[in-house]
């Protein structure tokens, strides 16, 4: 890191009056299909970073072939995906008859709403990198029962600054406006740097933020970024200076704090225990949709035992 210029921490603006941080650890888990990630949210120290209640970085991984990822038809309720790819190719299949491709610089954003069924299978050769990251936002109240939606955005805004290029595939980013229909005020973005750079992201002083380096080395005010954490920033935060090494890639995520008391099993998003129950047998029942002429069997959702966790 010595060829890097850290951003001064000690003239940090922050520094006398910094908000909140706290380094949360990334778990490994696997997807269908056997790929390894990292999951960062939900963390038992914080479930949610404004309205982004999941976090997945899967990858970098080799594919040997279609299907390297392959996520079954399942269900989802109460909550939007953001699938957002930096290599390799995903098709996904829902119940609304969408069925199509995914590659880098593109984005998938599924509204599950009151209930939708969608499966995920890798369509890359063998040889190829796959590399990617899929989260999750909590739909508000208001939101959280409208029928399912889907949209693809094949071009995202974005710019550069030095060598960096910052692409918002979600909410707002300074002047950068995601055209993807949200729910919250909320910020989700990529930062890649081509060479060694530095720069500052313009932050909404009302959000709380993630920042997850992806690749290479980053510098900010308070210190080194580890690949293996997900850092928290407290709201107050207006704006973020960074240094990059060549070849360095985050992901920023961001939201005013999400006041409702949600409640995450499996892959559903609800409020209370009884609309879990609920959902989990409309599954099994078949009431949430399926996905005609689909190869591969449906996943069951696990046994329910005991009490979901509520409360963040
Ligand atoms: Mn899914």
């Amino acid at each position: 890191m010595s060829e890097l210029l850290a951003p001064q921490l000690l003239d940090c603006p922050h520094h006398q009056n910094c908000p909140e941080q706290q380094s949360l650890p990334l778990r490994a888990t696997t997807l269908g299909g056997g790929l390894t990630i990292a999951r960062a949210l939900p963390h038992r120290d914080r479930r949610l970073i404004g309205p982004w209640c999941f976090l997945d970085h899967m990858g970098p991984a080799l594919s040997t072939g279609p299907r390297t990822i392959n996520v079954g038809p399942h269900p989802h309720i109460g909550l939007q995906t953001v699938t957002w790819l930096f290599e390799g190719a995903i098709r996904h299949r829902d119940s609304l008859g969408n069925d199509l491709e995914i590659r880098p610089g593109q984005l998938n954003l599924m509204t599950a709403g009151r209930g939708i069924v969608h499966s995920e299978q890798s369509t890359s050769p063998a040889g190829a990198i796959l590399h990617g990251a899929q989260l999750w936002l909590a739909l508000p109240e208001a939101e959280r029962h409208q029928p399912p939606r889907f949209e693809h955005i094949e071009s995202l805004p974005q710019r550069r600054e030095g060598a960096a290029r910052i692409h918002c595939f979600a909410g707002r980013l300074g002047e950068l406006q995601s055209q993807a229909r949200c729910h919250w005020p909320l910020v989700g973005a990529e930062i890649q740097a081509s060479d060694k750079t530095t720069l500052t992201l313009p932050l909404d002083g009302g959000f709380e933020h993630g920042l997850l380096l992806i690749d290479g080395q980053c510098h900010h005010p308070g210190g080194q970024l580890d690949k293996a954490e997900l850092l928290y920033l407290g709201p107050g935060l207006t704006e973020l200076p960074l240094a990059l090494a060549a070849g360095s890639r985050l992901l920023l995520i961001g939201g005013i704090p999400f006041e409702e008391d949600v409640v995450i099993w499996w892959n559903f998003v609800a409020r209370s225990q009884a609309e879990i129950v609920q959902a989990r047998d409309d599954w099994q029942q078949g009431r949430l949709g399926d996905l005609p002429g689909h190869d591969g069997p449906p996943l069951a959702a696990p046994p329910l035992t005991g009490r979901v966790k509520g409360g963040r």
